[in-house]
């Protein structure tokens, strides 16, 4: 069985005519081998996958070439006959690895020999800014008399962190991103020439180079794996392969988002951590999509029309809301990198964002609009109670907690079952179905919560719970929600205080005290029943 050759090496350029790209940079190099004017460093800097090295490669064989073929290699001479890989006089360094050091020290002391087959002996440092400072140093030693004999090409990916001194001792040139006509038409050239065109269609072609942002390398990798996979290429196995999602889910997300619906944005970013999808490259999928929202709000004519069609449905959203969205998306990217508890982080981020957009938002003639006037209940983003209330509103309903009611509330909370779908209530009705109805009196109730954002998302909406609460038992309770860590403390509390003999007083509440700021009588009562209990806060 033969060895496979990735699509890359077997594609890899052979001469600079075979080159995609870096016109101007190659156009430099052969005149100055056709003139005669070869320099003895060069850096080659740009991103990955540009084509660096194997220009690097290129360049060492031809200044080695016997004929002078224009300045590209002739292909006939014996020089340019032999093979590359075992050429000693041209010798490739990885700084990234290990003996990068070493390897530029023996540098030092083999470089003013003359070479042994070639008429350049020629060093291509690989990733040079991964060299340690005592070998910049080594390597600026010989790169400040350096013999004719000898040329240098460092190449990098960040060339910020190129000491000066080598900096100024090197041609430099910089290699660009390809556009996605270059990549296109390497992709196809190698599906004609592997006989595989007819196996993948045009719009694989233009996501594969799309999302190869520039980078020829990944561009190759990315068919070699999607043509091994099965005969006929489809857009779903591409994303796949990367771990990505198509511009509609990505759509479909960010419409969530403004319409605030927690739920279904929840549901989706379970689904993508269930299928092992790649949930920071996800993210920045997202951030581009919501960069573009704001372009198209705010510009005429820059997408094309295709693509205008998604966009269009978001035109009448609040340009400060989406780029407040823009900066949380930000945000999270930039917290994903140092935090361990992912999901976590990212649901959370995710519920943050519904917040922005907290007047009611609802999808009509295709296009997501604020609408105050609208009569569905949606979740709110104002904080319907204060620190000061919630504590007098525990201590009554602990006052007033009664057994049999609860056990006749519990006996109709199924109800609520019949909710979850209702147009008008299944936010409330799945949030309540995650609460655990603790402390019951025929005026108040006492839900606790296993997530924080839960009780905030609560406290958030309490007028619309008390109103789903009267329709399903006929009575208007006055609700409190605790998460169950808080509830854990103020029941132990609770126990100790009655053992010692300590009175709960029921606190009357009417409008004055509601909003008076400062009330001691009250606060006094409260600490005396509380401590410094927390209870959980924004
Ligand atoms: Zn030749």
């Amino acid at each position: 069985m033969s060895e496979y050759i990735t699509l890359y090496r077997k594609y890899r350029p052979k001469n600079f005519s075979e080159v995609v790209g870096q016109t101007t940079t190659i156009t430099i190099l052969k005149n100055s081998i056709k003139l005669n004017k070869i320099g003895h460093a060069y850096i080659f800097a740009g991103p990955r996958g540009t084509g660096k090295t194997s220009v690097a490669k290129i360049f060492a064989r031809a200044v080695n070439c016997l004929n002078n073929n224009d300045g590209d290699l002739c292909g006939k001479c014996g020089n340019c006959k032999k093979n590359i890989e075992e050429e000693i006089d041209i010798v490739e360094i990885d700084a990234a690895s290990n003996n990068g050091v070493d390897e530029i020290r023996e540098i030092r002391n083999n470089v003013k020999l003359l070479p042994s087959n070639l008429k350049y002996k020629i060093y291509i440092v690989d990733e040079v800014h991964m060299l340690s400072d005592s070998a910049f140093n080594a390597l600026l030693k010989t790169l400040e008399e350096p013999p004719s004999h000898v040329i240098f090409i460092l190449a990098t990916t960040e060339i910020n962190k190129i000491p000066s001194t080598v900096l100024s001792r090197c041609q430099k040139f910089n290699f660009k991103k390809l556009n996605n006509k270059e990549i296109k038409e390497r992709i196809k050239y190698i599906c004609e020439k592997e006989d595989r065109l007819t196996n993948i269609d045009d719009s694989c072609i233009e996501l594969i180079s799309r999302l190869s942002d520039g980078g020829l390398r990944d561009a190759i990798n990315l068919l070699d794996q999607a043509l091994s996979i099965n005969k006929e290429v489809t857009i779903d196995e591409i994303y796949d392969l990367l771990g990505l999602i198509d511009d509609d889910s990505q759509f479909e997300l960010i419409e969530n988002i403004i319409s605030k619906n927690i739920k279904s944005v929840i549901k989706i970013i379970n689904n993508l951590y269930d299928s092992g999808k790649n949930i920071p490259a996800i993210l920045n999928q997202i951030l581009i999509k919501i960069e573009n929202i704001i372009i198209y709000n705010n510009t005429e004519k820059y997408f094309d029309e295709k693509y205008e069609k998604k966009l269009i449905k978001f035109s009448k959203v609040d340009s400060d809301k989406i780029i407040e969205l823009c900066k949380q998306m930000f945000e999270l990217i930039y917290n994903l990198k140092k935090n361990t508890d992912q999901k976590i982080l990212v649901e959370i981020y995710f519920i943050k964002m519904t917040f922005i957009f907290n007047e009611n938002i609802k999808i009509e003639n295709n296009s997501i609009i604020n609408d105050d006037k609208n009569n569905q209940e949606e979740f709110t983003n104002e904080n319907k109670i204060s620190f000061e209330e919630k504590k007098i509103l525990i201590n009554n309903c602990l006052c007033l907690a009664n057994k049999k009611l609860k056990l006749d509330f519990l006996n109709n909370y199924g109800l609520i079952n019949n909710y979850i779908s209702d147009k008008k209530y299944n936010s409330i009705a799945n949030l309540l179905l995650k609460a655990t109805p603790e402390v019951v009196s025929n005026k108040y109730i006492l839900f606790t919560f296993k997530k924080n954002f839960e009780v905030i998302l609560f406290d958030k909406n309490i007028e619309i719970i008390v109103k789903f609460l009267k329709l399903l038992y006929n009575n208007e309770y006055e609700v409190i929600g605790v998460s169950s860590e808080d509830w854990k403390k103020i029941k132990e509390d609770y126990i100790n205080n009655i053992k010692n003999g300590k009175k709960y007083e029921f606190i009357e509440i009417n409008k004055n005290n509601k909003s008076s700021k400062k009330n001691n009588n009250i606060e006094d009562k409260i600490e005396n029943i509380f401590g410094d209990i927390h209870i959980t806060e924004e």
